[in-house]
């Protein structure tokens, strides 16, 4: 049985205030809820912050990326162990927008993955292609190679500490949402990529302007087990909508 995770991305948004305003909104409204995970990524400057907020919640912490050594001279890089001392439970690597503008690769979404699983931290691992590799029917080759290369060298164990996240990269931020078959459909492509013996139990989240109009057709498909969400994670209102679908 996959327990269904919402994850909210901030991206760059919230100050260290406005971080601390949202838990305080958000903590109340989903109290009592154990059948979803709940996890927020704020930006770095905001997690400690964060973790002091959700301390005693049912809300867990992530972050939005890492570097894989695991300290040195990497100016304004961070840290798998820094990560884990300010609470993040879980980090999301290989987000689109970081493979667009800051040059990340199969490869080195390979390394960070690793290093966040040699420090027990949940990888979320993002996926998806563009409108272009879209239209010229190449999506099931750059997602099949995205998984393949990303999951490189994983031990079977490994995958309980892995979530993956198949994002449409023309879906993200964009208010054009995958139909729910779209999505299902490499969702459960996805799932044929995994190990045979650990399949059935990684979550397999969707993300891609997920609001609260659209969440529980998505959910409903059986293949998707939760949702990557930026925009309508930034409200408490529309972040709780979703953990309730
Ligand atoms: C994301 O941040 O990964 C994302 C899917 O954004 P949005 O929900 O705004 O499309």
């Amino acid at each position: 049985m996959r327990q269904p995770i919402m994850a909210g991305n901030w991206k760059m948004n919230k100050t260290e205030h406005e971080a601390a305003d949202f838990v305080k909104e958000l903590k109340p409204r989903v109290s009592g809820i154990s059948n979803c995970t709940i996890l927020i990524c704020p930006p770095f400057c905001n997690l400690s912050k964060v973790h002091d907020e959700i301390v005693d919640s049912n809300i867990q912490l992530g972050a939005q990326n890492l570097f894989w050594e695991d300290k040195g001279a990497f100016t304004g890089e961070i840290s798998a162990p820094m990560l884990k001392s300010v609470g993040c439970t879980y980090v999301i690597v290989g987000h689109s927008e970081r493979r667009q503008y800051f040059g990340e690769t199969d490869e080195t979404v390979n390394k960070k993955i690793k290093a966040a699983l040699a420090h027990h931290l949940n990888a979320i691992v993002c996926v998806g292609e563009t409108l272009e590799q879209r239209e010229k029917e190449q999506t099931f080759k750059v997602i099949e190679k995205q998984v393949k290369e990303g999951l490189k060298g994983l031990e079977s164990s490994d995958f309980k500490n892995i979530v993956i996240a198949y994002e449409p990269i023309w879906a993200i931020g964009t208010g054009k949402t995958a139909t729910p078959a779209q999505a299902e459909e490499i969702h459960a492509f996805i799932r044929k990529l995994l190990p045979k013996e650990v399949a059935a139990e990684v979550r397999i989240l969707y993300g891609g302007s997920v609001k609260p109009e659209n969440v529980k057709e998505l959910m409903g498909q059986p293949d998707i087990d939760g949702g990557l969400v930026g925009g309508a994670a930034l409200k408490a209102d529309s972040f709780e909508q979703l953990i309730k679908y």
